[in-house]
């Protein structure tokens, strides 16, 4: 008797809409952010929703603020999700209803959990670094966990995993051993990749994760796949490692995470499941009531805008 092995298990990553490696390149829609901000919008995309439980990822600059205000944006509510604050340059001032008052610098977390309901501002600091880029990124909570207290985070020392012209700082989860001190809630990894030019490095990783690489400066060669800023590589399940070459001083973020099979609607800053939770969300913010109050921005808060007509469905995490 021999198994011929006709149907080899496939790496279980996910239900039906199991992947394996994929290399699918991204780029940003220009989103305007306030009326100095300009975003590249990575997720959600056209033909991605979430990579793991991430679900929302924005990156901007490197912005000359110098003689700008630079990132302004009011006080707004958020449910059901994660926020992270993630710099390269420059300087945010986080407010939250909290209580919360920290500035967070390059490479500094700033994890603030909305759980049920949280309002927060983010604000260049007056006086303010020249420069400022950085990532604004999401993580939706599971449903287990998505009515928790809502809480803010700020790491400033993370842990990192170093190998020859490779530094690799855990954002969230774990990447190679070493793990981040943010809290998580489903089984995830953020990382921020430094790579010196022409470093090569192969980096472990979970074959039942799904993964993307977000470019941040330079170029580096990503599974053969030349990635520049601003663009987004997702890169499928079934991997065990990834192979970097760095063809310049740059940098990367990794995420990844076990992938997020519960459907969502996502509206404005607000995720829920159902569109009568969001409308009671919008409702809750234009009423004053539930998301609490931010102390100290000098300017109003955000006002939601209209909702569609018809009602938001819930979406999985590929369209
Ligand atoms: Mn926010």
């Amino acid at each position: 008797m021999s198994n011929l092995d006709l149907r080899p298990t496939p790496t279980r990553c996910g239900n039906a809409s199991a992947t394996g490696p994929v290399r699918d390149l991204l780029t940003g829609r220009q989103v305007p952010l306030g009326e100095s901000t300009v975003v590249r919008r990575l997720l959600p995309n056209l033909g991605r929703r979430m990579v793991g439980a991430w679900c929302f990822v924005d990156h901007y600059g490197p912005d000359d603020i110098a003689d700008e205000p630079g990132m302004q944006v009011p006080p707004h509510p958020h449910t059901g999700l994660q926020t992270v604050s993630w710099l390269h340059q420059g300087e945010v001032l986080h407010r939250d209803s909290l209580g919360s008052l920290q500035t967070v610098r390059p490479r500094e977390l700033g994890l603030m959990t909305s759980g049920r309901a949280i309002s927060h501002s983010e604000e260049s600091p007056r006086p303010h670094a020249r420069y400022l880029h950085g990532a604004q990124l999401w993580v939706a909570l599971p449903d287990a966990h998505r009515r928790t207290a809502p809480t803010f985070e700020h790491h400033p020392d993370l842990p990192h995993v170093t190998a020859a012209g490779l530094d690799a700082r855990l954002i969230l989860g774990e990447l190679d051993g070493t793990r981040s001190p943010g809290t998580t809630y489903s089984p995830l990894v953020g990382a921020d990749l430094t790579l010196r030019d022409g470093a090569e490095h192969r980096l472990p990783l979970e074959p039942g994760f799904e993964y993307a690489v977000l470019a941040m400066t330079g170029s580096v060669d990503v599974d053969g796949v030349r990635v520049e800023p601003g663009s987004m590589l997702y890169l499928g399940c079934g991997r065990r490692e990834l192979p970097l070459l760095a063809r310049s001083d740059s940098s990367l973020l990794l995420l990844g995470g076990e992938p997020f099979e519960e459907q969502i609607v996502m509206w404005w800053n607000f995720i829920g499941r159902t569109d009568e939770e969001i409308r009671q969300a919008r409702e809750a913010w234009m009423e004053g009531a539930e998301f609490g109050e931010v102390h100290g921005y000098d300017g109003t808060r955000l006002a939601a805008p209209a909702l569609p007509p018809v009602p938001l469905k819930p979406r999985g995490r590929a369209r």
